[in-house]
């Protein structure tokens, strides 16, 4: 195959798969007939479910289900997919970097549009990197922490588009079109409302935010942005899939061969590598372990020397991860899990805001799976599930957790627990939900905020929303006397405790503002016997 035939293959292939990740991304929501249909007929609305695979990057990640396997001992379904992307790799070489993933495409593309200085390009010592964070991570999975997910590339995208880059865009839209709207010209007006209806399935249609967005978008452009200083820097230096890839690809078939008797020593296919797997003298010698397949080597050489084949697989090359480097990335690995844990809120001391989507895992097997992909908090109808901040202490960083006064668990929903791609939340159906109750917290009201109970007037809000049968909010009803010295009947809503979900519904709609006269919190959860109600 010639060069252009192969380039436009690769060009191909990046753009397919970007399309394929973000139009899996964009469908990763509840469609909005199932919310209408819900909201008029409630009882016999249709399932809450997503039908689109809009896990299957999560599915392929061989990083993602070694670490799940070896920290959670779950063998789940679907890693026949991880289990052929190896294979692949393992003839074929790194394609994957090259050809299929879309953060990696993304870094290309940045690398072309930013214009990356190659020839400044970064020491060739700083590929070790990605070894060391392959190893930190290995590591800390084989001592019961999930870590992969925080730099894997597949979870960074989706969870960097899904809790702040499209938030962050939808909400600019919508800004623009509420000026528009606001505006007496007709047809703005009209643009306006068409606008919206064109671009909320793709933004979501309550404009979601999250609890750490912008420093998770921040860290996003920072990574792009590294593009500057070299060419494919995060595939180059950081990336742990690309590192686990480029171990398992070493002896590949698909090797990139110079002729030595037409090459002239330019070096131009060393300074132009992104990801300086060309290095040595000249004819350089290749590296399959950090070879991405861009093919830019081949592209540059002024000389045709170098063309892509299928040869028998040749003595390994020199360059592997440094002792060093396993070492320092093991011992950080050591090291993680128990700064993790020394805070002890993995244990009874728990922090009360610690509210886990309802499915989820105990706390130790949770942290063990959870690959903080965002995936959860994505599918969330109420925007209920946010990213961890310090409610799950360190070892639980931007894991889901549910902040009520933000959005409430819906009782019929069980999206979260549909989707999680690791098991972190378990699969559970809406009729477990409501007849075998599976509790995530517990309410209670503060009587001095409350309005009936400071005397304050009649309210019965959180009876009215409250979604379980029978109600977990009844009434007590006195007869006292207003402020104004007229008598008065209120009702005093308690708790029955026995039958609280911990949902947040009434911590959601309690129209006192600021904090509500009624809070749930993660006491009493059905996950953690340890983490009772009462002691
Ligand atoms: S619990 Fe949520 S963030 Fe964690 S792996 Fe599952 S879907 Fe991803
Ligand atoms: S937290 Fe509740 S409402 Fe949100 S996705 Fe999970 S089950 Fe559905």
């Amino acid at each position: 195959m010639n060069l252009r035939t192969l380039i436009v293959l690769r060009r191909l292939s990046q753009t397919a798969f970007v399309l394929l990740f973000l139009v899996l991304f964009v469908q990763a929501r509840l469609s909005s007939d199932t919310m209408v249909d819900y909201s008029l007929t409630l009882e016999n609305a249709q399932p809450f479910t997503i039908r689109s695979p809009v896990d299957f990057f999560f599915r392929i990640d061989p990083l993602l289900r070694l670490t799940t396997l070896l920290a959670g001992k779950l063998w789940l379904a679907g890693i026949g997919w991880a289990i052929g992307l190896m294979a692949m790799t393992a003839i074929l070489g790194r394609v994957f970097c090259g050809f299929i993933c879309p953060f990696g495409t993304i870094h290309h593309a940045a690398s072309l549009g930013i214009r990356s200085n190659c020839d400044a390009a970064i020491p060739p010592r700083s590929r070790l990197i990605k070894y060391a964070f392959l190893a930190a991570i290995l590591v800390s999975g084989i001592l019961g922490l999930e870590l992969a997910g925080i730099l894997d590339p597949l979870c960074l995208l989706f969870r960097s588009l899904a809790l702040s880059i499209f938030p962050g865009i939808g909400l600019m839209l919508k800004s623009a079109f509420d000026a528009m709207a606001a505006s007496d010209i007709k047809w703005i007006n009209l643009a306006s409302y068409a606008a919206e209806m064109i671009i909320s399935p793709i933004f979501g249609y309550g404009y979601p935010a999250y609890q750490t967005g912008g420093l998770i978008g921040l860290l996003f452009l920072a990574l792009v942005w590294l593009n500057r200083f070299s060419p494919r820097f995060w595939c180059r230096v950081l990336c742990p899939l690309g590192a686990l890839l480029g171990l398992i690809g070493r002896y590949t078939r698909l090797v990139l061969l110079t002729d030595e008797a037409r090459c002239n020593a330019c070096g131009l296919c060393q300074s132009r590598c992104p990801s300086a797997a060309r290095s040595g003298k000249t004819p350089a010698s290749w590296n399959p372990s950090e070879c991405l397949y861009c093919l830019t080597c081949m592209n540059v050489c002024p000389q045709e020397a170098i063309s892509l084949r299928v040869a028998q697989a040749g003595a390994p090359p020199k360059f592997a991860p440094t002792r060093r480097a396993m070492l320092s990335g093991m011992v950080a690995g050591l090291f993680l899990p128990a700064v993790g844990r020394v805070d002890g809120r993995l244990f009874a001391a728990s922090d009360p805001a610690l509210i886990r989507p309802p499915g989820s895992l105990d706390e130790i097997d949770f942290l063990a799976v959870c690959a903080r992909c965002g995936l959860c908090m994505k599918v969330c109808p109420t925007n209920a599930i946010n990213p961890a901040w310090g409610e799950a202490g360190l070892a639980g960083f931007w894991t889901p957790v549910i902040i009520p006064k933000q959005g409430y668990c819906e009782l019929s929903c069980t999206l979260c627990s549909q989707l999680c791609p690791t098991g972190a939340i378990r699969p559970i159906t809406p009729e477990e939900k409501k007849t075998k109750p599976i509790r995530i917290g517990s309410a209670s009201i503060d009587r001095g905020r409350c309005l009936p109970w400071s005397g304050n007037g009649p309210c019965i809000v959180c009876e009215e929303v409250c979604p379980t049968s029978p109600k977990a909010i009844v009434f007590d009803t006195v007869d006292t006397t207003g402020a104004d010295g007229e008598p008065l009947k209120l009702k005093l809503p308690k708790i029955r405790l026995q039958h609280c979900v911990g949902c947040g519904i009434c911590e959601n709609k309690c129209p006192i503002s600021g904090s509500a006269a009624v809070h749930v919190i993660a006491a009493g959860e059905t996950r953690n016997p340890r983490h009772g109600l009462l002691l």
